[in-house]
Protein backbone atom coordinates (compact mmCIF):
# COMPACT_ATOMS: atom_id res chain seq x y z
CA UNK A 1 0.00 0.00 0.00
CA UNK A 2 1.74 3.44 -1.32
CA UNK A 3 0.21 5.08 2.29
CA UNK A 4 1.30 8.90 0.58
CA UNK A 5 -0.51 8.41 -2.60
CA UNK A 6 -3.11 7.08 -0.03
CA UNK A 7 -3.17 10.01 2.44
CA UNK A 8 -3.39 12.55 -0.64
CA UNK A 9 -6.55 10.17 -1.90
CA UNK A 10 -8.07 9.28 1.13
CA UNK A 11 -11.66 11.55 1.75
CA UNK A 12 -12.64 11.10 5.78
CA UNK A 13 -16.22 9.23 5.50
CA UNK A 14 -18.31 12.08 7.19
CA UNK A 15 -17.00 14.27 3.91
CA UNK A 16 -18.71 11.51 1.85
CA UNK A 17 -21.42 13.11 0.78
CA UNK A 18 -24.37 12.78 -1.52
CA UNK A 19 -22.43 15.32 -3.61
CA UNK A 20 -20.38 12.46 -4.60
CA UNK A 21 -23.22 10.42 -5.72
CA UNK A 22 -21.65 8.01 -8.98
CA UNK A 23 -18.06 9.34 -7.92
CA UNK A 24 -15.19 6.76 -7.03
CA UNK A 25 -13.63 7.68 -3.90
CA UNK A 26 -11.13 6.03 -1.19
CA UNK A 27 -11.72 5.64 2.37
CA UNK A 28 -9.64 4.45 5.40
CA UNK A 29 -10.58 2.73 8.66
CA UNK A 30 -11.67 0.41 10.87
CA UNK A 31 -14.46 -2.04 10.46
CA UNK A 32 -17.20 -0.99 13.10
CA UNK A 33 -19.78 -3.76 12.08
CA UNK A 34 -20.83 -5.74 9.65
CA UNK A 35 -23.66 -8.16 8.97
CA UNK A 36 -24.27 -10.33 6.31
CA UNK A 37 -27.99 -11.02 4.76
CA UNK A 38 -26.73 -13.80 2.07
CA UNK A 39 -27.37 -12.22 -0.97
CA UNK A 40 -26.44 -8.51 0.41
CA UNK A 41 -23.27 -7.86 2.74
CA UNK A 42 -23.20 -4.96 5.22
CA UNK A 43 -19.65 -3.62 6.56
CA UNK A 44 -20.01 -0.46 8.69
CA UNK A 45 -16.52 1.52 8.33
CA UNK A 46 -15.56 4.12 10.96
CA UNK A 47 -12.80 6.58 10.91
CA UNK A 48 -11.69 9.20 13.22
CA UNK A 49 -14.89 11.60 11.09
CA UNK A 50 -17.80 8.91 11.48
CA UNK A 51 -19.43 6.23 9.97
CA UNK A 52 -20.18 4.69 6.26
CA UNK A 53 -21.86 2.15 5.12
CA UNK A 54 -20.17 -0.36 2.30
CA UNK A 55 -22.42 -2.50 0.73
CA UNK A 56 -21.54 -5.49 -1.45
CA UNK A 57 -24.52 -7.16 -3.60
CA UNK A 58 -23.79 -11.12 -4.74
CA UNK A 59 -23.35 -11.04 -8.50
CA UNK A 60 -23.04 -7.51 -8.67
CA UNK A 61 -20.06 -6.78 -6.83
CA UNK A 62 -17.13 -8.35 -7.60
CA UNK A 63 -17.08 -11.50 -6.43
CA UNK A 64 -13.88 -11.57 -4.72
CA UNK A 65 -14.81 -8.32 -3.07
CA UNK A 66 -18.01 -10.01 -1.75
CA UNK A 67 -16.24 -12.96 -0.41
CA UNK A 68 -13.63 -10.95 1.27
CA UNK A 69 -16.59 -8.81 3.05
CA UNK A 70 -17.82 -11.77 4.59
CA UNK A 71 -14.53 -12.40 6.55
CA UNK A 72 -12.83 -9.62 7.84
CA UNK A 73 -13.00 -9.31 11.46
CA UNK A 74 -14.75 -6.44 13.25
CA UNK A 75 -11.85 -3.54 14.13
CA UNK A 76 -9.25 -4.35 11.56
CA UNK A 77 -8.12 -1.59 9.42
CA UNK A 78 -8.88 -1.18 6.30
CA UNK A 79 -8.97 0.96 2.94
CA UNK A 80 -12.12 0.87 0.91
CA UNK A 81 -12.74 2.20 -2.98
CA UNK A 82 -16.07 2.13 -4.51
CA UNK A 83 -18.58 3.87 -5.86
CA UNK A 84 -20.88 6.52 -3.84
CA UNK A 85 -24.67 5.82 -4.16
CA UNK A 86 -27.90 7.50 -2.79
CA UNK A 87 -28.95 5.07 -0.22
CA UNK A 88 -32.31 6.56 1.74
CA UNK A 89 -32.38 3.76 4.39
CA UNK A 90 -27.87 4.11 5.44
CA UNK A 91 -27.02 6.69 7.72
CA UNK A 92 -26.14 9.76 6.02
CA UNK A 93 -28.62 8.94 3.12
CA UNK A 94 -25.71 7.40 1.19
CA UNK A 95 -23.34 4.24 0.63
CA UNK A 96 -20.77 3.03 -0.49
CA UNK A 97 -20.06 -0.08 -3.16
CA UNK A 98 -16.55 -1.27 -3.03
CA UNK A 99 -14.44 -2.45 -5.96
CA UNK A 100 -10.97 -2.79 -4.23
CA UNK A 101 -10.80 -3.75 -0.22
CA UNK A 102 -7.42 -3.97 1.15
CA UNK A 103 -7.09 -5.17 5.02
CA UNK A 104 -3.89 -3.36 6.20
CA UNK A 105 -4.35 -5.12 9.58
CA UNK A 106 -6.56 -8.17 10.78
CA UNK A 107 -7.52 -7.63 14.27
CA UNK A 108 -7.67 -10.99 16.15
CA UNK A 109 -9.97 -12.55 17.44
CA UNK A 110 -12.08 -12.56 20.20
CA UNK A 111 -11.32 -9.00 20.89
CA UNK A 112 -10.07 -8.96 24.68
CA UNK A 113 -12.88 -6.29 25.69
CA UNK A 114 -16.24 -5.71 24.50
CA UNK A 115 -15.78 -2.54 22.20
CA UNK A 116 -19.42 -1.15 21.74
CA UNK A 117 -20.16 2.12 23.01
CA UNK A 118 -22.04 0.61 26.38
CA UNK A 119 -18.72 -1.74 26.62
CA UNK A 120 -19.64 -4.40 29.31
CA UNK A 121 -16.41 -4.67 30.03
CA UNK A 122 -14.97 -3.59 33.45
CA UNK A 123 -12.44 -0.35 33.57
CA UNK A 124 -9.53 -2.17 35.00
CA UNK A 125 -10.34 -4.51 32.09
CA UNK A 126 -10.68 -1.84 29.55
CA UNK A 127 -7.52 0.27 30.87
CA UNK A 128 -5.34 -3.08 30.07
CA UNK A 129 -6.29 -2.88 26.44
CA UNK A 130 -6.68 0.93 26.28
CA UNK A 131 -5.24 1.03 22.82
CA UNK A 132 -8.36 -1.10 22.06
CA UNK A 133 -11.00 0.94 24.25
CA UNK A 134 -9.37 3.73 22.30
CA UNK A 135 -11.90 2.85 19.35
CA UNK A 136 -14.66 3.30 21.57
CA UNK A 137 -16.81 6.16 20.67
CA UNK A 138 -17.07 6.91 24.18
CA UNK A 139 -13.67 6.99 25.17
CA UNK A 140 -12.72 8.96 22.32
CA UNK A 141 -15.45 11.51 23.57
CA UNK A 142 -13.79 12.01 26.66
CA UNK A 143 -10.82 12.80 24.63
CA UNK A 144 -11.97 14.81 22.49
CA UNK A 145 -13.57 17.33 24.93
CA UNK A 146 -10.39 17.07 26.95
CA UNK A 147 -8.25 18.21 24.18
CA UNK A 148 -10.77 20.80 23.53
CA UNK A 149 -10.92 22.25 26.97
CA UNK A 150 -6.48 22.53 27.09
CA UNK A 151 -6.89 24.15 23.86
CA UNK A 152 -9.48 26.37 25.98
CA UNK A 153 -7.16 27.26 28.66
CA UNK A 154 -3.89 27.84 27.07
CA UNK A 155 -6.48 30.24 24.20
CA UNK A 156 -7.91 31.99 27.47
CA UNK A 157 -4.40 32.44 29.17
CA UNK A 158 -2.23 33.40 26.00
CA UNK A 159 -5.20 35.96 25.18
CA UNK A 160 -4.64 37.81 28.90
CA UNK A 161 -0.76 37.81 27.97
CA UNK A 162 0.56 35.01 30.31
CA UNK A 163 3.48 33.44 28.80
CA UNK A 164 3.30 29.40 29.11
CA UNK A 165 6.46 28.09 30.57
CA UNK A 166 8.05 24.61 31.30
CA UNK A 167 9.07 23.70 34.62
CA UNK A 168 11.81 20.94 35.98
CA UNK A 169 9.99 17.58 37.05
CA UNK A 170 13.35 16.49 39.01
CA UNK A 171 13.79 18.20 42.54
CA UNK A 172 16.19 18.13 45.09
CA UNK A 173 13.89 19.00 47.64
CA UNK A 174 10.12 18.71 48.57
CA UNK A 175 7.98 22.13 47.09
CA UNK A 176 5.52 21.69 49.91
CA UNK A 177 7.17 19.91 52.67
CA UNK A 178 4.70 17.35 51.96
CA UNK A 179 5.68 13.20 52.81
CA UNK A 180 3.85 11.91 49.65
CA UNK A 181 6.67 12.32 47.09
CA UNK A 182 8.03 9.90 44.98
CA UNK A 183 11.87 9.59 45.41
CA UNK A 184 14.28 8.48 42.76
CA UNK A 185 17.71 8.14 41.95
CA UNK A 186 19.72 10.90 40.28
CA UNK A 187 23.49 9.53 39.88
CA UNK A 188 24.44 9.68 42.84
CA UNK A 189 21.76 11.70 45.20
CA UNK A 190 18.14 11.09 45.92
CA UNK A 191 16.02 13.41 44.37
CA UNK A 192 11.99 13.16 43.98
CA UNK A 193 9.42 13.79 41.46
CA UNK A 194 7.83 16.62 41.42
CA UNK A 195 4.70 17.38 43.11
CA UNK A 196 3.85 20.88 42.17
CA UNK A 197 5.48 23.82 39.65
CA UNK A 198 5.32 25.48 43.20
CA UNK A 199 8.10 27.47 43.27
CA UNK A 200 9.03 27.83 39.88
CA UNK A 201 5.84 29.34 38.50
CA UNK A 202 6.28 31.92 41.90
CA UNK A 203 10.03 32.75 40.28
CA UNK A 204 8.22 33.54 36.79
CA UNK A 205 5.36 35.30 37.79
CA UNK A 206 7.68 37.53 39.97
CA UNK A 207 10.11 38.55 36.97
CA UNK A 208 7.21 38.28 33.63
CA UNK A 209 4.13 38.53 35.59
CA UNK A 210 1.68 36.33 34.47
CA UNK A 211 2.53 32.70 33.67
CA UNK A 212 0.68 29.51 33.03
CA UNK A 213 1.61 26.11 32.35
CA UNK A 214 0.11 22.65 32.25
CA UNK A 215 2.08 20.74 34.40
CA UNK A 216 2.50 17.20 35.20
CA UNK A 217 2.76 16.29 38.88
CA UNK A 218 3.16 12.74 40.95
CA UNK A 219 1.51 12.16 44.41
CA UNK A 220 2.80 9.81 46.20
CA UNK A 221 -0.77 8.66 47.95
CA UNK A 222 -1.35 5.26 49.00
CA UNK A 223 -4.79 5.06 48.76
CA UNK A 224 -6.50 4.32 45.61
CA UNK A 225 -9.69 6.28 45.53
CA UNK A 226 -12.08 7.39 42.72
CA UNK A 227 -10.41 11.02 42.43
CA UNK A 228 -6.95 10.53 42.82
CA UNK A 229 -4.08 9.47 40.34
CA UNK A 230 -0.24 9.60 41.38
CA UNK A 231 0.19 10.90 38.13
CA UNK A 232 -1.78 13.93 36.84
CA UNK A 233 -2.07 17.30 34.97
CA UNK A 234 -2.57 20.56 36.22
CA UNK A 235 -3.57 23.70 34.77
CA UNK A 236 -1.06 26.44 37.08
CA UNK A 237 -1.45 29.88 36.43
CA UNK A 238 0.40 32.52 38.77
CA UNK A 239 0.43 36.45 38.56
CA UNK A 240 1.86 39.28 40.25
CA UNK A 241 0.79 42.22 41.81
CA UNK A 242 -2.45 40.08 42.37
CA UNK A 243 -4.46 38.79 45.22
CA UNK A 244 -6.27 35.73 45.47
CA UNK A 245 -9.88 37.41 44.06
CA UNK A 246 -7.95 37.75 41.38
CA UNK A 247 -6.73 34.97 40.73
CA UNK A 248 -10.25 33.60 41.33
CA UNK A 249 -11.44 35.54 38.42
CA UNK A 250 -8.92 34.30 36.25
CA UNK A 251 -9.88 30.62 37.07
CA UNK A 252 -13.74 31.42 37.01
CA UNK A 253 -12.71 32.96 33.33
CA UNK A 254 -10.61 30.32 32.00
CA UNK A 255 -13.16 27.34 32.99
CA UNK A 256 -15.92 29.59 31.32
CA UNK A 257 -14.03 30.13 28.22
CA UNK A 258 -13.14 26.68 28.04
CA UNK A 259 -16.67 25.37 28.88
CA UNK A 260 -18.03 27.71 26.24
CA UNK A 261 -15.13 26.45 23.49
CA UNK A 262 -16.22 22.60 24.44
CA UNK A 263 -20.20 23.45 23.78
CA UNK A 264 -19.33 25.22 20.58
CA UNK A 265 -16.84 22.36 19.33
CA UNK A 266 -18.02 19.40 20.69
CA UNK A 267 -21.83 19.03 20.66
CA UNK A 268 -21.73 15.61 18.55
CA UNK A 269 -19.48 14.22 21.88
CA UNK A 270 -21.35 15.77 24.60
CA UNK A 271 -24.87 14.12 23.26
CA UNK A 272 -23.28 11.04 23.26
CA UNK A 273 -21.99 11.28 26.42
CA UNK A 274 -25.66 12.16 27.37
CA UNK A 275 -24.24 15.55 28.97
CA UNK A 276 -25.61 18.58 29.19
CA UNK A 277 -23.31 21.37 30.26
CA UNK A 278 -23.51 24.93 30.55
CA UNK A 279 -20.81 27.76 31.02
CA UNK A 280 -20.80 27.99 34.67
CA UNK A 281 -21.32 31.25 37.10
CA UNK A 282 -19.99 32.04 40.32
CA UNK A 283 -20.27 32.38 43.77
CA UNK A 284 -18.24 33.56 46.08
CA UNK A 285 -18.54 32.92 50.18
CA UNK A 286 -16.37 32.25 53.11
CA UNK A 287 -15.21 29.15 54.44
CA UNK A 288 -16.97 30.40 57.69
CA UNK A 289 -20.31 30.83 55.75
CA UNK A 290 -19.72 27.66 53.48
CA UNK A 291 -19.41 26.06 56.98
CA UNK A 292 -22.53 27.11 58.16
CA UNK A 293 -24.60 26.94 55.01
CA UNK A 294 -23.66 22.82 55.47
CA UNK A 295 -24.52 22.69 59.04
CA UNK A 296 -27.81 24.03 58.05
CA UNK A 297 -28.06 21.21 55.62
CA UNK A 298 -26.87 18.52 58.20
CA UNK A 299 -23.71 17.74 56.41
CA UNK A 300 -20.82 16.68 58.63
CA UNK A 301 -17.66 19.81 58.13
CA UNK A 302 -14.04 19.95 59.37
CA UNK A 303 -12.61 22.68 60.71
CA UNK A 304 -9.68 23.19 58.73
CA UNK A 305 -10.95 21.97 55.58
CA UNK A 306 -14.34 20.89 53.51
CA UNK A 307 -15.52 17.37 53.88
CA UNK A 308 -16.18 15.55 50.63
CA UNK A 309 -19.59 15.27 51.81
CA UNK A 310 -19.19 19.31 52.35
CA UNK A 311 -18.01 19.83 48.64
CA UNK A 312 -20.53 17.18 47.21
CA UNK A 313 -23.38 18.95 48.99
CA UNK A 314 -21.93 22.76 47.84
CA UNK A 315 -22.76 21.38 44.30
CA UNK A 316 -25.48 19.93 44.72
CA UNK A 317 -26.51 23.14 45.95
CA UNK A 318 -25.39 24.95 43.17
CA UNK A 319 -25.47 23.41 40.06
CA UNK A 320 -23.08 24.59 37.29
CA UNK A 321 -21.85 26.84 39.64
CA UNK A 322 -17.84 27.03 40.33
CA UNK A 323 -18.04 27.78 44.31
CA UNK A 324 -15.51 29.74 45.63
CA UNK A 325 -14.71 29.00 49.01
CA UNK A 326 -12.43 31.68 50.32
CA UNK A 327 -11.05 33.17 53.96
CA UNK A 328 -10.06 29.55 54.33
CA UNK A 329 -8.15 28.88 58.31
CA UNK A 330 -4.70 29.28 58.14
CA UNK A 331 -4.17 26.05 59.73
CA UNK A 332 -6.15 24.16 56.38
CA UNK A 333 -4.10 25.98 53.71
CA UNK A 334 0.30 25.22 53.13
CA UNK A 335 2.96 27.34 54.67
CA UNK A 336 3.22 29.23 51.65
CA UNK A 337 -0.16 31.22 51.53
CA UNK A 338 -0.44 34.48 52.66
CA UNK A 339 -2.14 34.59 56.16
CA UNK A 340 -5.20 36.85 56.66
CA UNK A 341 -5.30 38.35 60.25
CA UNK A 342 -4.09 35.80 62.75
CA UNK A 343 -5.92 32.72 62.14
CA UNK A 344 -7.44 32.88 58.61
CA UNK A 345 -5.00 32.96 55.45
CA UNK A 346 -5.29 34.09 51.35
CA UNK A 347 -6.41 30.54 50.66
CA UNK A 348 -9.14 29.54 48.30
CA UNK A 349 -10.71 26.13 47.44
CA UNK A 350 -13.30 25.92 43.82
CA UNK A 351 -15.82 23.37 43.85
CA UNK A 352 -17.50 22.54 40.95
CA UNK A 353 -20.05 20.19 40.60
CA UNK A 354 -19.54 18.79 44.12
CA UNK A 355 -15.92 18.37 43.58
CA UNK A 356 -12.93 20.16 44.42
CA UNK A 357 -11.02 21.13 41.29
CA UNK A 358 -8.66 23.70 42.59
CA UNK A 359 -6.45 25.08 45.00
CA UNK A 360 -4.95 28.74 45.25
CA UNK A 361 -4.27 31.71 46.88
CA UNK A 362 -2.30 34.51 47.37
CA UNK A 363 1.08 33.95 48.18
CA UNK A 364 3.98 34.95 50.76
CA UNK A 365 6.51 37.42 48.91
CA UNK A 366 7.86 38.81 52.26
CA UNK A 367 11.36 36.45 53.28
CA UNK A 368 10.62 37.24 57.22
CA UNK A 369 6.65 36.01 57.13
CA UNK A 370 7.88 32.98 55.21
CA UNK A 371 10.26 31.81 57.38
CA UNK A 372 7.54 32.29 60.66
CA UNK A 373 5.35 30.22 58.18
CA UNK A 374 7.75 27.38 57.62
CA UNK A 375 8.46 27.33 61.33
CA UNK A 376 4.32 27.54 62.59
CA UNK A 377 4.05 24.39 60.15
CA UNK A 378 7.15 22.48 61.59
CA UNK A 379 9.71 22.76 58.39
CA UNK A 380 12.58 23.91 58.27
CA UNK A 381 13.63 27.43 56.69
CA UNK A 382 17.15 25.95 56.08
CA UNK A 383 15.16 23.28 53.63
CA UNK A 384 13.83 26.33 51.83
CA UNK A 385 16.97 28.24 51.68
CA UNK A 386 16.90 29.31 47.58
CA UNK A 387 12.89 29.66 47.78
CA UNK A 388 13.06 32.39 50.40
CA UNK A 389 15.71 33.88 48.65
CA UNK A 390 14.14 34.11 45.97
CA UNK A 391 11.71 36.65 47.18
CA UNK A 392 14.61 38.98 48.48
CA UNK A 393 15.06 41.23 45.06
CA UNK A 394 11.58 42.80 44.48
CA UNK A 395 9.56 40.31 44.30
CA UNK A 396 5.56 41.59 44.50
CA UNK A 397 2.86 40.50 46.05
CA UNK A 398 1.55 37.66 43.97
CA UNK A 399 -1.19 34.98 43.40
CA UNK A 400 -2.46 32.17 41.40
CA UNK A 401 -3.94 28.49 40.83
CA UNK A 402 -3.78 24.82 40.37
CA UNK A 403 -6.41 22.93 38.59
CA UNK A 404 -6.35 19.48 37.79
CA UNK A 405 -7.03 18.73 34.60
CA UNK A 406 -8.30 14.98 34.80
CA UNK A 407 -10.47 16.13 37.96
CA UNK A 408 -12.22 18.35 36.25
CA UNK A 409 -12.57 16.37 33.02
CA UNK A 410 -14.10 13.91 34.88
CA UNK A 411 -16.71 16.08 37.14
CA UNK A 412 -17.30 18.27 33.83
CA UNK A 413 -18.46 14.65 32.15
CA UNK A 414 -19.90 13.19 35.10
CA UNK A 415 -17.41 10.01 35.29
CA UNK A 416 -17.49 8.12 38.35
CA UNK A 417 -13.76 7.47 38.02
CA UNK A 418 -11.04 9.76 37.18
CA UNK A 419 -9.27 6.75 35.78
CA UNK A 420 -11.93 7.53 32.86
CA UNK A 421 -10.38 11.19 32.42
CA UNK A 422 -6.70 10.05 31.46
CA UNK A 423 -5.76 8.08 28.50
CA UNK A 424 -2.91 6.26 30.36
CA UNK A 425 -3.64 6.20 34.18
CA UNK A 426 -0.50 5.97 36.70
CA UNK A 427 -2.03 4.39 40.33
CA UNK A 428 -0.82 2.16 42.86
CA UNK A 429 -1.25 -0.58 40.82
CA UNK A 430 -1.16 0.40 37.07
CA UNK A 431 1.86 0.90 35.16
CA UNK A 432 1.28 -0.14 31.80
CA UNK A 433 0.00 0.04 29.74
P1 LIG B 1 -7.85 16.76 47.20
O1 LIG B 1 -8.21 17.42 48.51
O2 LIG B 1 -8.99 16.64 46.26
O3 LIG B 1 -7.09 15.50 47.39
P2 LIG B 1 -5.57 18.51 47.15
O4 LIG B 1 -6.09 19.66 47.93
O5 LIG B 1 -4.69 17.53 47.81
O6 LIG B 1 -6.82 17.73 46.46
P3 LIG B 1 -4.07 20.38 45.54
O7 LIG B 1 -2.70 20.23 46.05
O8 LIG B 1 -4.87 21.52 46.01
O9 LIG B 1 -4.86 19.02 45.82
O10 LIG B 1 -4.01 20.30 43.95
C1 LIG B 1 -4.72 21.16 43.09
C2 LIG B 1 -5.73 20.40 42.26
O11 LIG B 1 -5.16 19.30 41.58
C3 LIG B 1 -6.85 19.78 43.07
O12 LIG B 1 -7.83 20.72 43.36
C4 LIG B 1 -7.33 18.69 42.14
O13 LIG B 1 -8.15 19.24 41.12
C5 LIG B 1 -6.06 18.22 41.50
N1 LIG B 1 -5.49 17.06 42.21
C6 LIG B 1 -4.86 17.05 43.38
N2 LIG B 1 -4.42 15.83 43.71
C7 LIG B 1 -4.76 15.04 42.68
C8 LIG B 1 -4.58 13.64 42.41
N3 LIG B 1 -3.94 12.85 43.26
N4 LIG B 1 -5.05 13.16 41.26
C9 LIG B 1 -5.69 13.96 40.38
N5 LIG B 1 -5.89 15.27 40.58
C10 LIG B 1 -5.44 15.81 41.71
MG1 LIG C 1 -6.42 21.54 47.40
Amino acid sequence: MDLGKLSKERKYVSDVTLSDEGKKVTVAGWVYDDRDLGKVRFIVLRDVSGELQVTGVKGETEEKIFKLMGGISRESAVVIKGIVKKSPKAPGGRELFPSEIDILSKAEHPLPIDVSDFSKTELPKRLDYRFLDLHRKRTQAIFRIQSTLMQGYREFMVGEGAIEANFPSIIGSSSEGGTELFKAKYFEKEVYLSQSCQLYKQMVACAMEKVFAVFTVWRAEKHNTIRHLNESRQFDFEMAFADEFVAMDYLARSLQFAVKKIIEKNSKELELLGIKLKVPTTKYMTFKEANELLKKHKVETSPNDLTGEGEKKLGELFPDVIVFVHDWPLEGKTFYIMPKGKDLSCGFDAIYKGMEISSGGQRIHLPELLTERLKAKGLNPKDFTSYIDSFRYGAPPHAGFGMGVERLTMVMLELNNIREAVMFPRDRDRLTP
